[in-house]
């Protein structure tokens, strides 16, 4: 048994507060236990009569003590001072103990016993467990993230598909001769689905500042243009409501920016649309204004004489789906994200929003922002890589009294125009093929990509309507392979147009990547497919095709 274990010696190691225990080599050559100090005995839970003379093996039993028995004996072989991790159960839980093993030998050099050292690591490896378990559980929530994301990316691809069917056979059929009451359901259809594509829309945007997605493109704009675009664009729905909107954009305010213009415009669309859709009476203004010694210096501001909102309101209406819950407000159509997602967009831009508001008065939102003024302008009318939709309707919704030549130019200006439709939803095809019949344009339709690239190989064409998502193969592979076609017959390249239900700017890219011309967001007007054509084509149509 243990020499020298006087009891002074073992008052003075029971008052070190690590666990402490020996081991004496017996004539077998095996380590038993000899002593464990207080602190020892507590974490074991083994009292002297239970650990005396015993091995790890036959103290512990089971893995811990074949574990514990395995280290004695190694530290014995190796003779040298070995530290390990060895786990005890314990009371209801597991101690985790980081533990020293020193041989010690007498004068002749013969390894007597092994001192054992132990700190209870517990507490530390408890939250290295806790840390990894939220990585984990973090990671899952981004893959939910992502797998949600990607879900809403296709049903609103599928959405979107359907919805041009609605949308463009409604406003074709609101071209026919119809009765008032005809009239009235096909209005309505077309009202309808034009409120459910903004909730999609919504939803898409939504879902991807939750994924944190937005992804900013810096390019010189005219924010001037953007004002009074917006501007001319809302005016109708606010003249309906007998409101008097003005924009008020001063001479010495710089009128080009490096930004983000869609994003912009998105802004400026929302709290104008929200300020038409809340106000009843008076009048609502859209200004821009410029502190050059502030640190945001550019404000743009929408102002109204609406219901306002009360003080307890103003900070949760820029939270998802809250709307205020007063009779004024109720009735009015909204999912509520609008706020939300403005916010998100200004504060990604490095700007801030903010409401000033009196009930029964109006209200005046406010985004600050610091956008660098572009000096040397090559400015944009529209950014090269966002979906045209919104860009387009510029041009086709201006306020009523100015000329829209559009309309009735190219019903004489497309005869003869060679367009292949490439599009597997017979809906989409029949819809094209309505919009652009009276035209004049010569038209074929494929129902893949293969069977585009075999109608151009056999037979030349002016434009490709190209849809992205295609049986056997896809719009952006069928454009690669016509390009490649192109190069080595030395043909002149066709004009490409994707027309997609695919609205991601990443879709833009890869259009233009592959050698597409334009591309056009399902669901589209009549007037943007006629005026994306007539733009894409201006040159065949003004001095005919070959
Ligand atoms: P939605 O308009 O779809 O309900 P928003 O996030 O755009 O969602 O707006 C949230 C709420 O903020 C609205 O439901 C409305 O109660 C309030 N709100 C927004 N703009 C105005 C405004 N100009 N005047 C009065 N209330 C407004």
């Amino acid at each position: 048994m243990f020499q020298g274990g006087s009891t002074f010696q073992k008052a003075v190691l029971d008052a070190v507060g690590q666990a402490l225990f020996v081991l004496e080599v017996g004539d077998d050559g095996l380590p038993r236990y000899a002593l464990m100090n207080r602190k020892g005995r507590s974490l074991t839970g083994f009292s002297p009569g239970e650990y005396e003379g015993k091995t790890a093996l036959e103290l512990f039993g089971g893995a811990v003590g074949e574990h514990a028995f395995a280290l004695h004996k190694r530290v014995l072989e190796a003779r040298v001072t070995q530290t390990y991790e060895v786990t005890l159960p314990y009371v209801q839980r597991t101690i985790y103990l980081n533990t020293t093993l020193e041989p010690i030998f007498n004068d002749a050099g013969i390894l007597t016993h092994l001192v054992g050292t132990s700190n209870d690591v517990t507490s530390e490896r408890e939250l290295d467990m806790a840390l990894e378990l939220t990585k984990i559980a973090k990671e899952k929530a981004e893959e939910a993230n992502q797998a949600k994301e990607r879900f809403l990316a296709n049903m609103s691809h599928e959405i979107r598909t359907p919805m041009n069917g609605i949308l463009g056979i409604s406003e074709l059929l609101n071209e026919t001769e119809l009765d008032d009451q005809q009239a009235l359901f096909s209005n309505t259809i077309y009202k309808s689905a034009t409120a459910l594509l903004k909730i999609i829309n919504d939803v898409l945007d939504f879902s991807k500042i939750q994924a944190d997605k937005i992804s900013l493109q810096d390019q010189a704009f005219s924010l001037r243009d953007q004002v009074e675009d917006v501007g001319a664009l809302l005016w109708s729905r606010a003249d309906n409501k007998g409101i008097d909107l003005r924009t008020e954009y001063p001479e010495t305010i710089p009128d080009t920016f490096i930004g983000d213009a869609h994003k912009i415009r998105q802004i400026i669309l929302n709290l104008l649309g929200n300020a038409i859709k809340f106000t009843e009476r008076g009048h609502i203004a859209l200004g821009v204004s410029y502190r050059r010694d502030a640190c945001l210096p550019l404000r743009i501001s929408v102002s109204d004489t609406g219901p306002g909102i009360g003080d307890d309101q103003q900070n949760i209406i820029f939270s998802a789906f809250e709307q205020v819950d007063s009779t004024a407000t109720r009735r009015v159509e909204g999912t509520g994200l609008g706020l939300a997602i403005t916010k998100a967009l200004v504060e990604r831009m490095g700007g801030k929003i903010t409401v000033a508001s009196t009930l029964g008065q109006g209200s005046t939102f406010s985004i600050d922002l610091n956008l660098q003024i572009a000096r040397d302008t090559k400015v944009l009318s529209r950014p090269p890589q966002a979906p045209l939709t919104s860009f387009r309707n510029k041009k086709t919704i201006q306020s009523a009294s100015r000329t829209d030549a559009l309309s009735t130019q190219p019903i004489q200006m497309m005869n003869g125009l060679r367009i292949i439709v490439a599009d597997d939803n017979k809906t989409n095809q029949l819809l094209v093929e309505k919009i652009l019949a009276p035209t004049g344009a010569n038209l074929r339709f494929a129902n893949n990509g293969q069977q585009v690239v075999e109608a151009y190989k056999s037979s030349r064409c002016d434009l490709i309507l190209m849809d992205l998502s295609m049986p056997k193969l896809g719009g952006i592979e069928a454009t690669h392979v016509i390009r490649a076609f192109e190069k080595k017959a030395d043909w002149p390249a066709c004009t490409i147009i994707a027309l997609t239900a695919n609205a991601q700017p990443s879709d833009v890219e890869a259009c233009l990547a592959a050698g597409m011309n334009d591309f056009l967001t399902k669901p589209f007007r009549k007037k943007e497919l006629l005026t994306l054509i007539k733009s894409s084509c201006s040159v065949l149509i003004e001095h005919g095709y070959d």
